[in-house]
C-alpha cells in the first residue's frame, strides 16, 4: 500500500459501480483504497485510478475477516459495494451468493462498528420482490418467492444485510445509510453476468438477434451510474440519512421490449427482436419482476437531487462508449 490512511474504503472497487465511484471519490481530491476479489470486478476497469497516487487497492475478498479488519482500520468512510451480480450469477452459484452477501457484510459491519468508521451499504431493488405496491417505498412491505427458487436468496440475503446494519445503528451507534439501488447502467457494465441494456447493445452492434425474455411487458426503470454515485455520496454526506434506508432510481419506466427497440433504432442495427420464453432463457423455476419502480421523494428531500437522465440518453451514453472507450 503505498499510502497509511484513506478517506475512503471501497469494497467491490473494481466492479463496474465501484470503479466509477473511486473515480468519482479521486476527483474530488479523496483517499481511496479499493478492495476486490476480482471475481466479477477486474483490473481493467481500475484503469484511470491507478494513475493517481492518491490510489492503492488490495485484491482479496470481503469474506476474510482480517483483511476486512487492515482496511478498515486504516480508513475513515466505507462504500460497502461488493457482492453477488447478476441473476445468472444468482442462479447458478447460490451458495456463494448468500455467502457473499450475508458473511461479507457482516465482516464489514463488525469492524466498522469497532472503528465507528461511518458506512453506506448498497443494496437493491431486488429486496422488493414481487411486492404490488408500485412505486416501491422504503417502508413498503416486501415480498419474495419461496425459497426453493434460488432467485430470491439474493433478495433475501440483501434485506438480512438491511436488517443487520439497521441492527448496528439501532444497538451500537453505527452510523449507516442503506442505499437501494434500481437498475443501474453505463460505461463498463458487461452483459456477462445477463444484465439487459449491456446485452441488447452488444446483440444490436453485432447484428445477432436482441433477446427479449418473457412477453418483453415487463418493466425497469434504468439511471445512469454517475447519477446513482451523486446520490450516494450527497446522502453519506447528510447526516439526516443516517440509519436510514433510501431508494435510488428513475422514475422512468420502460418495457424491455420498448427498450430492446430502442436499442435498435439508436444504433441503426439491423438485428431482429426475438422473444425468447422464460423457460428457454433460465433454469427452471425462474420467477421474473413483472414491474420495478421507486417513489424517490425520500432521495429528494434528503439530496436535492434524483436521477435525471431519460433512457434515450442512457443508451446513447452507452452505446458510445461501446464503440469508443475512454
Ligand atoms: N432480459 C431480457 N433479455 C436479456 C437479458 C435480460 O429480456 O438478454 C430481461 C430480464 O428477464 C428482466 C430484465 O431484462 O426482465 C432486466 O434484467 P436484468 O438481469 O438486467 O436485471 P434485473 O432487473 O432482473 O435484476
Amino acid at each position: 500500500l503505498k499510502i497509511r490512511k484513506y478517506d475512503y474504503l471501497v469494497t467491490g472497487g473494481a466492479g463496474f459501480i465501484g470503479s466509477h465511484y473511486c473515480e468519482s471519490l479521486l476527483r474530488d481530491g479523496k483517499i481511496v483504497l479499493a478492495l476486490d476479489d476480482l471475481s466479477t470486478g477486474s483490473l481493467a476497469n481500475l484503469e484511470k485510478c491507478v494513475e493517481n497516487d492518491n490510489f492503492s487497492y488490495v485484491i482479496g475478498s470481503v469474506l476474510d475477516d482480517s483483511l476486512v479488519n487492515e482496511t478498515i482500520d486504516i480508513s475513515e468512510i466505507v462504500i460497502h459495494l461488493a457482492a453477488a451480480v447478476g441473476v445468472e450469477n444468482i442462479i447458478k452459484q447460490p451458495v456463494d451468493t448468500i455467502e457473499i452477501n450475508v458473511r461479507g457484510t457482516e465482516n464489514i459491519l463488525k469492524a466498522a462498528s469497532k472503528k465507528n468508521c461511518k458506512v453506506l451499504i448498497a443494496s437493491t431493488s431486488e429486496v422488493y420482490g414481487k411486492s404490488p405496491d408500485i412505486p416501491f417505498r422504503e417502508n413498503g412491505d416486501i415480498v419474495l418467492g419461496p425459497t426453493v427458487r434460488s432467485r430470491w436468496s439474493y433478495a433475501c440475503s440483501k434485506a438480512i444485510d438491511e436488517f443487520l446494519s439497521l441492527a448496528y445503528h439501532k444497538e451500537r451507534n453505527l452510523k449507516v445509510t442503506i442505499a437501494r439501488l434500481f437498475n443501474t447502467v453505463g460505461p463498463r457494465q458487461t452483459g456477462r453476468y445477463g444484465m439487459v441494456l449491456p446485452r441488447f447493445i452488444n446483440q444490436a452492434l453485432s447484428g445477432n438477434p436482441i433477446t427479449v425474455y418473457g412477453d418483453g411487458r415487463q418493466t425497469r426503470c434504468f439511471s445512469l451510474v454517475g447519477e446513482v454515485i451523486k446520490c450516494m455520496q450527497i446522502l453519506l454526506e447528510n447526516p439526516d440519512s443516517t440509519g436510514l434506508v433510501v431508494n435510488i432510481g428513475s422514475t422512468q419506466e420502460v418495457t424491455i421490449l420498448e427498450l430492446a427497440k430502442k436499442v435498435k433504432e439508436i444504433t441503426e442495427s439491423s438485428s431482429e427482436i426475438i422473444i425468447v420464453p422464460y423457460e428457454q432463457a433460465y433454469p427452471k423455476d425462474f420467477e421474473d419482476m413483472r414491474r420495478r419502480k421507486p417513489d424517490i421523494s425520500r432521495l429528494r428531500n434528503l439530496t436535492g437531487f434524483v436521477p435525471e437522465a431519460d433512457i434515450d440518453r442512457i443508451i446513447q451514453e452507452v452505446v458510445e462508449y461501446r464503440i469508443n472507450p475512454r
